[in-house]
């Protein structure tokens, strides 16, 4: 399975409260899983990692503790990332990787999950280039986490789930790309794009949607790097997105640099998010 991670400034994380500490790879020997607790709010989503920013920045935490987060979609988000040091087990932050899955109480793990989970585990034991400890948070410290189903799956091996899917008569048809799984809410990037080119420089209403629409115009060339993740739609953001709209043919009003749906959902399509109208 190859592995594809939405990084923090797709899934619009927060910045850093203090960068946590580098951690190099050689020094990763473990591999922890972890759950939600309770059910979380969410299981699948960018609602997913912002939900655990949330409660770890109101521990006093830099942001998400977890080396990546699963969703049950099987989407895998960036935290600490490969070489960041972790906030997920006491003692184990520096060797070990943190995994969490979005599942909570009774929940049982969606077979992508798993998927996900285990091809995280296999892309760490290559880059790291050893086998890694496979290891449930209860093996580091006395906790119920990460639940009956996730130890269990832990201490089988974190085996790969069988797919049941009957092969099919004639080959699938190649998908172009996978579907988007970001979405951008229409109605906070138009207020956004509304409202903050009013505000003092780098004045922001909707930082987490309009860093996702300002990282696609930066990847279409529309958008200088400098303004390309601030969160604010001020007017350097208006007139990249006029630009954007004028590539698609609209022109005047139509082109005045205020997102609207079309426009925004052909965005979207090229650069990988998805619109919440
Ligand atoms: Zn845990």
């Amino acid at each position: 399975m190859s592995i594809s991670i939405v990084s923090r400034s797709a899934w619009g994380a927060q910045p850093w409260k203090g960068v946590p500490a580098h951690v190099p790879l050689s020094r990763r020997t473990e591999f922890f899983i972890h759950y939600h607790g309770g059910e979380p709010p969410h299981s699948t989503g960018v609602r997913v990692p912002r939900e655990i920013e949330r409660i770890h920045r109101q521990q006093g935490w830099a942001g998400v503790g977890y080396s990546f987060i699963v969703d049950q979609a099987g989407t895998i988000y960036e935290g600490r990332g490969w070489t960041g040091q972790g906030a997920h087990c006491p003692g184990h932050n520096v060797s070990g990787l943190g995994v969490q899955i979005a599942i909570g109480g009774d929940q049982k793990p969606s077979d992508k999950a798993l998927a996900a989970a285990r091809a995280l585990y296999d892309e760490a034991c290559k880059k790291t280039g050893r086998t890694l400890a496979k290891r449930g948070h209860k093996d580091g410290i006395a906790t119920l986490c990460p639940g009956g189903p996730l130890y269990a799956w832990v201490k089988a091996g974190m085996p790969a789930p069988v797919d049941n899917t009957p092969a099919p008569t004639k080959p699938a048809p190649t998908p172009v790309k996978p579907a988007p799984k970001v979405v951008v809410d229409l109605s906070n990037i138009v207020a956004a794009a509304k409202r903050d080119p009013g505000l003092r420089q780098g004045g922001t209403t909707h930082a987490a949607d309009v860093q996702i629409v300002e990282a696609a115009l930066r990847a279409e060339g529309l958008l200088p790097a400098a303004y390309a993740s601030d969160g604010s739609f001020g007017s350097i953001t208006v007139a990249a997105y006029s630009r954007w709209q004028q590539k698609l043919g609209y022109t005047g009003a139509a082109a005045n640099g205020i997102p609207g749906l079309a426009s925004l959902k052909k965005l979207g399509a090229k650069r990988g998010f998805s619109v919440k109208a």
